[in-house]
């Protein structure tokens, strides 16, 4: 299997919550290693950059005031099979459909404020990887 990297955020309702350490010591003990992390205070217009994406959406406004609203922490995972295995450990995107165990099963509030972001492709990975991180921030 592939030894890859994702991209996570602790968004700030989970970091509101003081569970940081919880959740990094579910992706750790889930085999990944947390190659990068930082904590961070996202303007409005970084938001609207990472959810680019999501312009569209009726929820983008209310999801770029959320993401800004408090300090996230940013982080580089890697390990074999590193995206899927996230975003297996996160949980579904809405809490009240996430698994028992998962990160948004424990922490999420409601389907926007759910705790964690994670990369759904190895594209997104590097694009979302290098918007937050330099090279020399990647340490192994
Ligand atoms: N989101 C939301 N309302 C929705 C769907 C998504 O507020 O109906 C937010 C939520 O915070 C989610 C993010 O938008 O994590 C990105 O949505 P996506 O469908 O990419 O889900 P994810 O990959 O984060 O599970």
């Amino acid at each position: 299997m592939a030894i890859e990297r994702t991209f996570s955020i602790i968004k700030p309702n989970a970091v509101a919550k003081n569970v940081i350490g919880s959740i990094f010591k579910i992706i750790e003990e889930s085999g990944l290693k947390i190659v990068a992390t930082k904590k961070i205070q996202m303007t409005k217009a970084q938001a609207e950059g990472f959810y680019a994406v999501h312009s569209e959406r009726p929820f983008f406004g209310t999801l770029c005031d959320f993401m800004c609203s408090g300090p996230c922490v940013v982080s580089v995972l890697e390990g074999e099979n590193a995206i899927a295995k996230y975003r297996e450990i996160m949980g579904a995107t809405n809490p009240a459909d996430a698994a028992e165990g998962t990160i948004r099963k424990l922490y999420a509030d409601d389907i926007e404020a759910n705790a964690v972001h994670g990369s759904d492709a190895p594209e997104t990975a590097a694009v979302e990887i290098s918007y937050f991180f330099n090279a020399l921030e990647l340490v192994g």
